[in-house]
C-alpha cells in the first residue's frame, strides 16, 4: 500500500497540487481539464471587493445572502459557514451531546466522513443505513441526519426521504439533510422538492459543488436552530468569511440548472464510447464514474497481478489522469477521507463545450499508461 492514512492523503494531495501548478505555469490554465464537478469560483466586483472588511462586508453580504440562499435552499434563517464539514460539526456540537445516538439515513454508502468524525468528537453513538426497512432511530437519538446525495452522486428516493422525516418528526428529533450536491442534483435533475421543502430542520449544501461558487458551507433551516448553529460556528470559528460569502452570493446568482440539464443527454453518449473498451465505467446523473471496487476488477480481468490496495489504484490512475492529460479527479486532489471513486463529472465550465471524442482518447491514454506502469511493476 502506499497510501495508508490521512497523512498520506494529504501528501498525495500536495503532490496533485504541485503538478497542477507546473501545467499552469508551462502549458497554461487552458490545458487542465477540472471534471471534480468543484468549481471553487469566485464571482466578484472590484467596488464588491472593496467592501471587503471585517465588519462591513459582512453588513452588506450577509444581508444579501439571506436573500439568494433562502431562495437557494427554503427555510426560515440561513447561515455560511466555512465548509460542508463544518456545517455538519457546528450542527453535531450544538445538538447532539455524549452518550446521545445519531442516524444517517443515505442512498449508499460511504457516507460522508465528517458525520461519524463529528459523532466522534462529542462521544456520541453513530450509526448509518441504507435500508429503509432496517433504518431505526434510538430512544436516545438526538439527530437525524439524511444524505440527499453521496459523494459518488446517488441519490436518494425522495419518498423514501419524506418517510425517514416523518419517521423523526414522530418522536420529535430535528432532522439534518447533507446536501452537498443534492441540493442542485436532486432539485435540477431529479426534480425533487428542495430538502426544506421536504420539512427538514436543517441542511447544508456546498457552494462549489455543480454551481459556480467558491468552497464553502451554505446553511438553511429553521431559525431556531439556525441560531443554535450559529453561536457554535462562532465560537469556534467554523463560519465563513466575507470574501467567502461574496462569493457564496455571486455563486448562488450566476447558478443555472442548464448545464445539468445539458450533461445528462453527453454523459450518455460518453458512456457508449468509454464502455467500448471498458467494463469500469457506470453512469452518475451528469457524467460517468469508476468505482474503487470497478477498477480493481478492470485490473484483474487484464490478468495483472499487484500488491496495490484498491484505493493505491485509483489514487495512482487519477495521478496519471493528472500528470499526462491535465484532467483533474476527485482522488488525486481531495481532501483525506473524499471518495477513491474517479469521477467525470460532464457539466463543469472545462468539458461543457469539448469534443468527447477527444476526452475519450485522454481517458484512454492515460489508462494505457497505467496499465503499463503495473504491468512493470507486478508480476505478470
Ligand atoms: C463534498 C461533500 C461533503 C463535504 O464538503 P466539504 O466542502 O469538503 O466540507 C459532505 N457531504 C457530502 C455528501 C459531500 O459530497
Amino acid at each position: 500500500m502506499i497510501v495508508n492514512n490521512s497523512l498520506d492523503e494529504l501528501k498525495k494531495r500536495e503532490s496533485a497540487l504541485k503538478i497542477i501548478r507546473s501545467i499552469v505555469e508551462n502549458e497554461g490554465r487552458s490545458s487542465l481539464y477540472d471534471v471534480t464537478g468543484l468549481s471553487g469560483g469566485f464571482i466578484s466586483s472590484e467596488e464588491e471587493l472593496d467592501l471587503l472588511e471585517t465588519y462591513v462586508g459582512p453588513a452588506i453580504f450577509e444581508d444579501e445572502l439571506q436573500v439568494v440562499a433562502k431562495e437557494h435552499l427554503g427555510g426560515e434563517k440561513a447561515l455560511a459557514v466555512n465548509r460542508t464539514s463544518s456545517g455538519i460539526l457546528a450542527s453535531i456540537l450544538s445538538l447532539v451531546k455524549e452518550g446521545e445516538h445519531v442516524s444517517h439515513f443515505l442512498a449508499q454508502y460511504p457516507a460522508h466522513p465528517s458525520i461519524p468524525r463529528s459523532c466522534n468528537i462529542v462521544g456520541a453513538d453513530y450509526d448509518e443505513y441504507i435500508d429503509l426497512n432496517e433504518f431505526k432511530i434510538e430512544d436516545n437519538t438526538s439527530l437525524v441526519v439524511v444524505t440527499g446525495s453521496t459523494m459518488d452522486h446517488q441519490v436518494i428516493d425522495e419518498d423514501t426521504f419524506k418517510e425517514v422525516i416523518d419517521m423523526a418528526h414522530d418522536k420529535d428529533i430535528p432532522v439534518l439533510v447533507d446536501d452537498a450536491s443534492g441540493a442542485r442534483l436532486r432539485t435540477a435533475v431529479f426534480n425533487q422538492k428542495r430538502a426544506c421543502d421536504l420539512g427538514a430542520d436543517l441542511v447544508v449544501t456546498s457552494t462549489d459543488k455543480l454551481m459556480p461558487g467558491p468552497r464553502g458551507g451554505l446553511m438553511a433551516g429553521k431559525e431556531e436552530l439556525i441560531d443554535k448553529v450559529k453561536v457554535k460556528a462562532n465560537q469556534f470559528g467554523l463560519e465563513a468569511q466575507p470574501p467567502l460569502i461574496l462569493a457564496m452570493v455571486n455563486g448562488i446568482k450566476n447558478y443555472s440548472e442548464d448545464n445539468l440539464i445539458n450533461a445528462i443527454s453527453r454523459k450518455d453518449k460518453f458512456y457508449d464510447m468509454v464502455s467500448k473498451d471498458y467494463e469500469m465505467f457506470e453512469k452518475t446523473p451528469t457524467g460517468v464514474m469508476v468505482t474503487e471496487d470497478a477498477l480493481k476488477k478492470q485490473v484483474d480481468a487484464l490478468d495483472i497481478e499487484t500488491e496495490l490496495s484498491e484505493k493505491d489504484l485509483s489514487f495512482l490512475w487519477a495521478m496519471i489522469l493528472l500528470k499526462d492529460e491535465g484532467i483533474i479527479t476527485i482522488p488525486a486532489v481531495g481532501m483525506p477521507g473524499a471518495s477513491a471513486t474517479v469521477r467525470f463529472d460532464l457539466s463543469t465550465q472545462d468539458v461543457i463545450d469539448m469534443n468527447l471524442g477527444i476526452l475519450h482518447d485522454k481517458v484512454d491514454d492515460s489508462f494505457n499508461k497505467f496499465f503499463r506502469q503495473l504491468s512493470r511493476c507486478g508480476k505478470v
